[in-house]
C-alpha cells in the first residue's frame, strides 16, 4: 500500500545516505526524540558478524596454464597436477561443509562450466593479452603473443578433466552453494581493457546460464588484481550486475582496510567501493592455510568483537592435504558452533547488507503517544530479509507486527522469529516490497 511512495522515499534517503558517506557503513536510522526507534541489526537473529568461507576454483585454463609469480602461492607446482587438485578439492569441502549444514562460494572460471570442448569454440575473439607480459610478473613473455586460450586440447571432461569442470557444477549446486565470478578468463583486473572486462563477464553469465548457474552478482578478483582497476573499468563490472567483490589488492596504496603489524585487518567489515556506496561492497578475506590458521582464528575473533565480516577463502586444490583439511575442519566447527555468527555464502551476505542500508524505519506520530509507539517498516528492495532483527532502546511491554502480538521467547535457542525481552530484541521476516506496522507498549 505505502509501496510507491516508499520508493520514492527510498531514492531520496537514499542519495541521503550515500552523500552522507560513513552514515552508510552503519545505517543506523537516529532516534527521534519523542519515539524510541528500533536500532536494526547488522546481521540476521541478532547476530554478531558474518563469516563466509569461498574458494577460488579454476581449470587449467584458469590461472594454471598463465601462472603468475606475483600472488600465486603454487606458482611452482605443475599445472595438470594442480588442476587435478582443483577437482578433488570440491569433493573434500563439499564433505568438510555437509555436516554443519553450511553453504559456501566458489568463485570460478569460465572453463569450469564446460563439459569438454570438442567443437573447438573460441571465446573473447581468441585474444592474446600483451598485458600478460614478464614486466608484469608472469614467468615468460608467452602470452604476450600466444593466444590465451590457445592450449585448450578440445577434449571432454572425460578425456581432459583437468581443463573442463562441467560435471562438478550440478553436485555444488545440489548442496546449495554459491557459484559466482572469477572471471572468465583469469585476467588481471588492472590491465584488462575494457572491451575485454565486458566480454569476459558476459561469456561468463553464458556458459554458466548453460548451467543454470544466475549470472555473476560477486567477483573474486584473479591474483588479486584490483589494483589499477580504472573507474571505466570498475562502471563495466558494475553494469554487468556485479555487487560485491573480494580478493582485492592488498597492496597499502589501494587496500580499504587498514591492517596491522601481524598483517590482520584491524576492523573487518564490508565496505562500499568508495564512489559506488550502495552499489558494490567489498569484503576482507583470510587465506586459510595450516600456517595462517591461528591468524584465520584471530581475524574471526576480531570481526566478532567488532560486528563485522571476514571471508575465510583458499584455492580449492589447497584443501585436498591432510593437514589442510584438518585446518578447514577445525574452522568451519569452530564457526558453524558459534551462535553469534551468521555463515552464509559472500554474494547472499553482500545482497543481506544492501537491502539492509535501504529499509525505511518511519515513526507513525500521530497514532503514538508516551505508552503507546507505533512505526512503520519498509523493505523497499527485491530481497527477503529473514530473521530481520530490531534491537529496542528501552524495555517495552508488548509486540504488535501488523496487529499481531509477537510471542515472547525467553530462552529460546536458536533464535527464530518472536521478542525476547530480555535482550531487547525483536526478529521478524520481511519480504521483498513488504511495509509492516510496529507496535511498542511501554511497560
Ligand atoms: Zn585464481
Amino acid at each position: 500500500m505505502h509501496h510507491a511512495r516508499s520508493l520514492y522515499a527510498t531514492r531520496r534517503q537514499f542519495l541521503r545516505l550515500a552523500l552522507a558517506g560513513g552514515a552508510l557503513l552503519t545505517g543506523c536510522t537516529p532516534t527521534s526524540a519523542a519515539l524510541p526507534l528500533p536500532e536494526i541489526a547488522c546481521w540476521p537473529l541478532g547476530r554478531r558478524a558474518a563469516v563466509a568461507f569461498t574458494f577460488d576454483w579454476e581449470t587449467a585454463m584458469g590461472g594454471l596454464i598463465h601462472s603468475r609469480s606475483v600472488n600465486d602461492p603454487n606458482v611452482n607446482e605443475d599445472y595438470l597436477l594442480r588442476a587435478r587438485r582443483m577437482r578433488e578439492g570440491i569433493a573434500t569441502t563439499r564433505a568438510i561443509f555437509a555436516p554443519h549444514g553450511i553453504r559456501a562460494t566458489y568463485y570460478a572460471t569460465g572453463y569450469n562450466f564446460l563439459f569438454g570442448n570438442r567443437e573447438r569454440r573460441t571465446f573473447l575473439g581468441d585474444p592474446s593479452f600483451t598485458w600478460a607480459s614478464r614486466a608484469n610478473g608472469w614467468l615468460s613473455d608467452r602470452w604476450v603473443s600466444s593466444p590465451w586460450f590457445g592450449d585448450d586440447p578440445f577434449g571432454t571432461v572425460a578425456t581432459h578433466p583437468e581443463w573442463y569442470f562441467g560435471d562438478l557444477i550440478a553436485p555444488l549446486r545440489t548442496d546449495g552453494h554459491e557459484i559466482q565470478s572469477h572471471t572468465f578468463s583469469h585476467l588481471h583486473g588492472g590491465l584488462a581493457d575494457r572491451p575485454t572486462w565486458q566480454q569476459d563477464l558476459e561469456t561468463w553469465n553464458r556458459v554458466a546460464a548453460a548451467q543454470g548457474v544466475a549470472p555473476a552478482r560477486s567477483l573474486a578478483f584473479p591474483w588479486s588484481s584490483s589494483a589499477g582497476m580504472s573507474d571505466a573499468s570498475w562502471s563495466i563490472v558494475e553494469q554487468a550486475g556485479i555487487r560485491s567483490v573480494t580478493r582485492l589488492s592488498d597492496q597499502a596504496q589501494y587496500s580499504l582496510w587498514e591492517v596491522d603489524q601481524d598483517g590482520l585487518v584491524s576492523a573487518p567489515c564490508g565496505q562500499w567501493l568508495p564512489g559506488r556506496e550502495g552499489r558494490i561492497r567489498a569484503y576482507p578475506d583470510c587465506y586459510l592455510t595450516p600456517a595462517s590458521e591461528e591468524r584465520a582464528l584471530r581475524q574471526l575473533d576480531r570481526a566478532i568483537a567488532i560486528g563485522g565480516m571476514i571471508d575465510l577463502w583458499a584455492h580449492t586444490e589447497e584443501v585436498t592435504s591432510a593437514a589442510q583439511i584438518a585446518t578447514w575442519q577445525r574452522v568451519t566447527a569452530r564457526v558453524a558452533g558459534d551462535a553469534q555468527i551468521w555463515v552464509a555464502p559472500l554474494g547472499e551476505i553482500a545482497a543481506w547488507e544492501a537491502a539492509r542500508v535501504a529499509l525505511i524505519l518511519e515513526p507513525d506520530r500521530q497514532r503514538s503517544d508516551e505508552q503507546l509507539w507505533n512505526m512503520r517498516l519498509t523493505n523497499p528492495t527485491d530481497q527477503e530479509l529473514l530473521g530481520l532483527a530490531l534491537k529496542l532502546p528501552v524495555q517495552v511491554a508488548r509486540v504488535r507486527i501488523d496487529d499481531i502480538e509477537l510471542e515472547r521467547s525467553e530462552l529460546e535457542q536458536p533464535r527464530g522469529t518472536g521478542w525476547w525481552p530480555a535482550i531487547g530484541l525483536v526478529t521478524l521476516d520481511l519480504g521483498a516490497g513488504q511495509t509492516v506496522e510496529l507496535q511498542f507498549v511501554a511497560p
